[in-house]
């Protein structure tokens, strides 16, 4: 994907499970104009998780299709699982000068990367790993078992931070939040080519 082709933003946030990425997007997507692309899965739904909105929940034979037909900007297995990102809806938006955020794993962000290195990269962390414990436990989704795997996972994803353009510790949520807003309005003011099209005008007014 060229930049130059597209007005909008791509923004990508990874982290730990549990790290509080779903609350903080969720979060960015009602208080600002940025918009989320829902992933493809084969992950089961969780409670309250609805078709379409949380994700695009698929068997495993119609998310091979999607590969083969070349659908994902990015996919990737975690857990267990897989997850995509479909490309022609993130394009789309794009390019109508629209934000969009990815809230996808490490390994999609780095595949995103390559495609886009223009993307803003965001990685977000827990205060501390008692308290990540405590809130994957309290989400009440997983098994003792799947929260140690997921646990264990976090010391080898947070070694990829120096891959990422931005970092933010997820400890008093309204802060976590109001920092992620920041970086999309900081974003909005860098030197870009609209800012030397804009002083070519000052040009021919002059
Ligand atoms: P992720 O998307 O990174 O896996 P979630 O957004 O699902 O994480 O958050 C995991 C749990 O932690 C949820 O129950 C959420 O309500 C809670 N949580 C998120 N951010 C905070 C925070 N700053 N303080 C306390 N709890 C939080
Ligand atoms: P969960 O099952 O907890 O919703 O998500 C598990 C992990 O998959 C999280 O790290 C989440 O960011 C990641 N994920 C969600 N959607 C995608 C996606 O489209 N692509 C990739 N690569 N990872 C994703």
């Amino acid at each position: 994907m060229d930049r130059a082709e597209h007005a909008g933003k791509l923004f990508i946030i990874s982290g730990p499970s549990g790290a509080g990425k779903g609350t903080i997007c969720k979060r960015l997507v009602e208080e600002t104009k940025v918009e989320i692309s829902v992933s493809m899965t084969t992950r089961n739904p969780r409670p309250g998780e609805i078709d379409g909105v949380s994700y695009y929940f698929t068997s495993k034979e119609e998310f091979c299709r999607e590969i083969e037909a070349d659908g994902f900007l990015e996919h990737a297995e975690v857990y267990g699982n897989y997850y995509g990102t479909p490309k022609a809806k993130v394009i789309e938006k794009l390019s109508q000068g629209i934000d969009v955020v990815l809230e996808i794993d490490i390994q999609g962000a780095l595949h995103v990367k390559t495609a886009y290195p223009d993307g803003i990269f965001i990685f977000i962390l827990p205060p501390s790993m008692a308290e990540l414990r405590k809130r994957i436990t309290g989400r009440g989704s997983e098994t003792e078992e799947a929260i140690n795997l997921r646990l264990s996972q976090t010391l080898k994803e947070v070694s990829y931070i120096d891959k990422y353009d931005y970092c933010v510790v997820n400890g008093e949520l309204e802060e976590a939040v109001a920092r992620v807003k920041a970086i999309v309005v900081a974003e909005h003011s860098r030197v870009s080519q609209n800012i030397y099209k804009l002083i070519e005008q000052y040009k021919e007014e002059v």
